[in-house]
């Protein structure tokens, strides 16, 4: 069965007189454990399209089956239930919690929304760190880490759940292309490892060759899907 499956999603956004088609008409699969990037100029309707994915957002008309679930038809208590329990998030700006170190930045989701005991948290963070590169950061603040960094973070925070489904929006936007690939190349590695499905949207064409299948949006459409051969090999950067 698909992970994601989007049948003639279109959204309209109503302000006062004026009336914007973000989404027309759109439809896509997804399958479980891909790693996918949507592509396109700034105001193509990548975000809207990832908010409706990740259940912030719904459409104007259409249907959004994420894991069998129509997210477009749950309420706002089941969306946000759904979200906390299926969906991670990456946002551009990193979105770490300033007073929390970075160990902590990666359990508030687990304390938030599972029930997971604090034996099994400590085993989790402390993997997850690991995982990402920063074992020996976990008791340094955001502001005293680098944007790469704070990314990878971002990364192990997303993954804390567990969760079926990465969604990250523009995540390198703020890096610098060694810290943008490095965080690529953390998200296919734990792609692999714990079969999540990331999506990431970006406007940068040197990265989207990252991905396994590359969607682009054009104006609210749906222009093109293309796959990308596994044997293509990031190129810039050092991945130290
Ligand atoms: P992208 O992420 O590709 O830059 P967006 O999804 O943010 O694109 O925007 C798609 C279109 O929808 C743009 O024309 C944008 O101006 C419009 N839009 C986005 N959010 C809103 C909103 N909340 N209200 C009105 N128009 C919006
Ligand atoms: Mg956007």
């Amino acid at each position: 069965m698909a992970l994601i499956e989007a049948k003639k999603i279109s959204k309209i956004y109503e302000t006062g007189e004026v009336k914007v088609e973000a989404l027309k008409n759109i439809s896509f699969d997804i399958e479980p454990a891909s790693f996918i990037s949507f592509v396109g100029p700034s105001g193509s309707g990548k975000t809207t399209l990832l908010n409706i994915i990740g259940c912030l957002d719904k459409p104007s008309s259409g249907s959004m089956f994420v894991n069998g679930t129509d997210v477009a038809a749950l309420d706002r208590v089941r969306s946000s239930m759904f979200r906390g329990e299926n969906i991670g998030f990456i946002f551009q700006d990193f979105n770490l919690i300033p007073v929390l170190t970075v160990y902590e930045n990666i359990e508030y989701p687990l304390l938030m929304v599972q029930n997971v005991g604090e034996e099994e948290r400590r085993k989790r963070i402390s993997a997850l760190l690991k995982d990402v590169g920063m074992a020996d950061q976990g008791n340094k603040f955001p502001d005293q880490i680098s944007g790469g960094q704070k990314q990878r973070v971002a990364v192990a925070r997303a993954l804390a759940v567990q969760p079926k489904l990465i969604l990250a929006d523009e995540p390198t936007a703020n890096l610098d292309h060694a810290s943008a690939y490095m965080v690529l190349d953390i998200m296919k590695k734990m792609k692999k490892e714990f079969h999540t499905t990331f999506i990431f949207s970006t406007h940068d064409p040197k990265i989207v060759g990252e991905a396994e299948i590359i969607y682009t949006l054009e104006d609210g459409e749906l222009k093109k899907r293309t796959a990308v051969k596994k044997s293509k090999k990031a190129k810039g950067g050092k991945h130290a």
